[in-house]
């Protein structure tokens, strides 16, 4: 097993186990939800906001083992972010992930979550991967 897989694996399940930032947020700004209904897998999405940075963000919900790490991990990502930068990390993980616009450099430019790349080879594992993206996307609008 590559270095690359090891990392992956370790921290899908680690934050699968005890996943970030989990629960319901009272008085949320924004919400949103999603569900995969290829694997089943739901999310359910809250935002505080001050201005345009997102200074709170909490998921809930059940799903894979992938879906629920990439809720995680995209929950600590966007923490802090403004909306134009969540944005762009969207769009960057959802190009890679889909395999659609890879960039160039995915640790650069997405850090933690480029360990996710290996997704776009698992296209029935794609959905899983950016369901919370997705909501976080519809929650922003
Ligand atoms: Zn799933």
């Amino acid at each position: 097993m590559s270095d690359l897989q090891e990392l992956y694996q370790s921290l899908i399940l680690d934050h699968n186990r005890s996943p970030r930032n989990f629960g319901v947020l009272d008085g949320a700004d924004r919400h949103a939800e999603g569900y995969n209904p290829l694997c089943g897998d739901q999310v359910a999405l809250d935002l505080k906001l001050d201005g345009d940075r997102i200074t709170e963000i909490k998921f809930s919900g059940n799903g894979c083992a992938i879906s629920k790490a990439s809720a995680s991990l995209m929950t600590t990502a966007v923490k802090g972010k403004t909306l134009a930068e969540a944005e762009a990390l969207f769009t960057g993980f959802h190009g890679m992930v889909t395999g659609t616009a890879v960039p160039a450099d995915p640790k650069a430019t997405l850090g933690k979550l480029a360990i996710f790349a290996g997704v776009a080879e698992f296209p029935v594992r794609v959905k899983c991967a950016t369901l919370a993206w997705h909501a976080l996307h519809d929650a922003m609008k």
